[in-house]
């Protein structure tokens, strides 16, 4: 098949869809690449590096199947026409108006948001490759903005105690936050309400907050809770952030705005020089004061809302994102001829694909 590599226009998005390494497998099993000059330019790969690949530099919106990493402009869907394939980022549940329009062009579009997340799929799951990357760069921005170290220091000067870490939701973003938090010496601790995270927190070597709330919802994921154990979640996390210099949050519920879990209140409760770093901003945030994309200070306390963390890292972000990619396209290729043949049999590609010819699913 011919597949398509735009440079992506959104404004910060330094990934690219696909890099020269990935290239070079899909040249190998007879695909041909198509990369847009300087598609590669934020995350630092040259032309020259594709080419030497096998790609060839051309209009990537001819290809009969177009990667990309971020949803597509307006400009970029007029671009695509009747019968090609759309495949990256769409954000089916958030912007349903998006998945409108690109219905509209009359293409066929995967959702890399969408691929169930089933063992099969593991190679293709580029929600939890990014929010590898997401939950290693909030431990580091908790750090960064911390008044204190992380590790505990015996020098000539005294002693420094290490810092306390907690991170609130314990999904793939959350497990690398306590992670790196920990490479970096600080004390961690975890929390979801998820009963089966206690023991991944603990496998990291953090401890668990048992805050005896219990909210495991269906596929994995975690259900909305009540008003009442809302309440009484706030309540106990008021209680529990005091004691902690970093505070990370990561908590999602799926299709549903960002569960509140540290109130303005627990804000004022913490230290001075105390860092919330919170990866829910998307969805409006798991802290009260939280201000989506900025950086704030209230209460002597430093509110970090980071968007789009993996385009901060767009070399890594890119390369796993392209591996995402490679596994998805080799499921969707004939196996004999490497011709386009989406089995939709198949419960990934049923899974994955948000519209099928012009249709949304
Ligand atoms: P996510 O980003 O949807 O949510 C992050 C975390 O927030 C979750 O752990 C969730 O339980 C937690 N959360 C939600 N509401 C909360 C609240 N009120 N208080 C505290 N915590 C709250 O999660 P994710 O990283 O996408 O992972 C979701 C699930 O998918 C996990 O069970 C994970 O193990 C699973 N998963 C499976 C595969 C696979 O089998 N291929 C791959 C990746 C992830």
């Amino acid at each position: 098949m011919r597949i398509g590599v735009p440079r992506e226009s959104a404004e910060g998005e330094r990934r690219v869809a696909l890099v020269p390494e990935v290239v070079k497998k899909l040249v190998a099993k007879g695909h041909e690449v198509l990369v847009e000059a300087g598609a590669g330019e934020g995350a630092l790969v040259p032309d020259a590096l594709y080419a030497e690949a096998g790609a060839q530099i051309g209009d990537p919106w001819g290809a009969e199947v177009v990667v990309k990493v971020a949803p597509p402009s307006a400009a970029e869907l007029g671009r695509l026409s009747r019968g090609q394939t759309l495949i990256g980022f769409l954000n089916p549940r958030g912007n349903p108006e998006g998945l409108a329009a690109v219905a509209g062009a009359g293409v066929t579009a995967f959702a890399m948001e969408a691929i169930p997340r089933i063992s099969r799929a593991q190679s293709m799951d580029a929600l939890s490759s990014q929010s590898n990357v997401s939950g290693y760069k909030s431990a580091l921005l908790g750090a960064e903005h911390a008044t204190r170290f992380y590790p505990m220091l015996m020098t000539a000067a005294g002693t420094i105690p290490p810092a306390k870490v907690l991170v609130l939701g314990i999904g793939v973003a959350g497990l690398q936050a306590l992670a790196t938090a920990r490479r970096l010496g600080a004390q961690t601790t975890g929390y979801d309400v998820r009963p089966e995270t206690a023991e991944q927190v603990e496998s990291l070597g953090a401890k668990w907050l048992d805050l005896g709330l219990e909210a495991a919802g269906e596929g994995g994921y975690a259900r909305e809770l009540t008003d009442e154990e809302k309440a009484a979640q706030q309540q106990a996390l008021t209680d529990a952030t005091k004691g902690f210099d970093v505070v990370i949050t990561t908590a999602l519920v799926p299709g549903r705005p960002a569960p509140r879990l540290v109130t303005a209140e627990a804000v004022e409760g913490m230290k001075p020089g105390s860092v919330i770093v919170d990866l829910a901003g998307e969805t409006g945030g798991n802290c009260e004061l939280t201000e989506p994309g900025q950086t704030v200070v209230r209460h002597h306390v430093t509110i970090v809302s980071p968007l789009n963390l993996p385009a901060t890292m767009p070399e890594h972000a890119s390369a796993l994102y392209a591996r995402n990619l490679q596994a998805l396209i080799e499921l969707l290729a004939d196996e004999q001829t490497g011709a386009l043949a989406p089995d939709f049999d198949d419960e990934i590609v049923t899974g994955a694909c948000v519209v099928r010819d012009g249709e949304v699913r």
